[in-house]
């Protein structure tokens, strides 16, 4: 396991996007399999090795099947930032909102500044310190890429991946 790695999912074990348990207010939508039943997380490189390899559909990237709730301990990274995502900007790694969240996520109607203070620093930390290194900072920017392209279709999918 990657340091970088290991820190940055440790600065997330015990802040959460709102003060309570925002699950309550949406049924834990973001756990939820899609249509099809599948569901899945993009895992960071390196980050398998937290999981069961039958709960991992291989792939490029591998993703992590949800299974419709995860302790809190072993979640993927991109589930303890949700509904944010890491942009380089001019001036370093920033959080902004993901795009995706929009089709099931209720935070998002409240923008950046209704999730509580301590959660987005935080993310930001923890993407800083991954883009710190090299070997992940090149998947950072290729899930920043594909939410991008998220911002050109209809926001109506379920699937709420970083894929
Ligand atoms: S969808 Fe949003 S409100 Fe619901 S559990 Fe996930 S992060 Fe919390
Ligand atoms: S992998 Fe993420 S989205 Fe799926 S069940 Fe676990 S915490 Fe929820």
């Amino acid at each position: 396991m990657r340091e970088s790695l290991r820190t940055a999912r440790a600065l997330l074990e015990h802040v959460t996007p709102i003060h309570g348990d925002c699950g309550q207010l949406c049924g834990k939508a973001c756990c939820s399999p899609d249509e099809e039943g599948k569901g899945g997380v993009w895992l960071l490189p390196g980050e398998e090795s937290f999981f069961p390899a039958a709960w991992i559909r291989p792939g490029d990237p591998p993703r992590l099947m949800c299974r419709g709730s995860c302790d809190r301990r072993d979640r993927p990274f991109f589930c303890r930032i949700f509904p944010l995502i890491g942009i380089k900007t001019q001036k370093g790694w920033r959080m902004r909102l993901d795009q995706r969240a929009w089709a099931l996520c209720p935070l998002m109607s409240s923008g950046l500044r209704g999730l509580a203070p301590a959660f987005t620093a935080a993310a930001e930390r923890a993407v800083e310190l991954l883009a710190a290194d090299p070997e992940l900072r090149p998947f950072l920017r290729r899930w920043a890429a594909v939410e991008r392209t998220f911002h050109r279709v209809e926001l109506g999918a379920s699937d709420h991946d970083p894929a």
